[in-house]
């Protein structure tokens, strides 16, 4: 079973496909975690990827799906959960052509669908405690004493790339990529569920684990 995850940022897409990876004992893919890896332990495309990095340069999507193509044989060989790959559609069709030498498909798009409104009070309304790391939200979760840690009374800090502004800019880069891609794979007929994901985080579990568990509407 191979599974694609879309969510915008601060939808709870990390914490979702980590529950989903341990649910269906499938492995979370992350293009990123799998770069890092393969250049800390020097095999030829972590080499490769490497010189791209040190250059400055992004890394070429050869050498990225080539680190996939390696994954799915081994550790992945059972399925894996795509959690920020595909990025572009040119990266989609590389990934289908890829599965579908290795006699496999994707068998579901997820997208958790959150409202940009609440992204932006969920992310922008964090604080955290820089004495004792306890987190807060003001509008969800609010302190006791407003700007003041419940636990040991330290004024609470805002991060820097949480401002409203930044978050706005950041949903607007993942509406831009994300939206061509649902709409290639919804030209291709791949299954693709849309799951409300501004409910708590057990229910939208819920909702993923059936979608998951249930055949696609209309498949024989
Ligand atoms: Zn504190």
């Amino acid at each position: 079973m191979d599974i694609i995850l879309f969510g915008p940022p601060g939808a709870g897409k990390g914490t979702q496909g980590t529950l989903l990876a341990e649910r269906f004992r499938l492995p979370r893919l992350s293009t990123g975690d799998l770069l890092r890896e393969a250049v800390r332990q020097g095999t030829s495309l972590g080499l490769e990827a490497r010189r791209y990095m040190d250059a400055g340069e992004l890394v070429p999507d050869e050498v990225i799906l080539g680190l996939v193509r390696e994954y799915l044989q081994t550790e992945g060989d059972e399925g894996v959960i795509f959690d920020g790959f595909p990025r572009t559609q040119a990266q989609a069709r590389a990934l289908d052509q890829l599965l579908e030498e290795l006699g496999r498909r994707i068998g579901a798009v997820l997208v958790l669908e959150v409202p940009d409104e609440n992204l932006v009070r969920r992310i922008a309304g964090r604080r955290s405690c820089p004495g004792c790391g306890a987190v807060f939200n003001v509008h969800f979760d609010p302190p006791t004493v407003q700007g003041k840690c419940d636990r040991c009374g330290a004024a609470l800090v805002g991060r820097a790339d949480d401002d409203e502004a930044t978050v706005r800019r950041r949903l607007a880069v993942y509406r831009a990529q994300t939206a061509p891609l649902i709409e290639y794979y919804e030209r291709a007929g791949t299954r693709l569920e849309r799951v409300a994901g501004e409910r708590p985080v057990d229910q939208v579990q819920h909702s993923l684990v059936e979608l998951l568990s249930a055949p696609a509407a209309g498949a024989q």
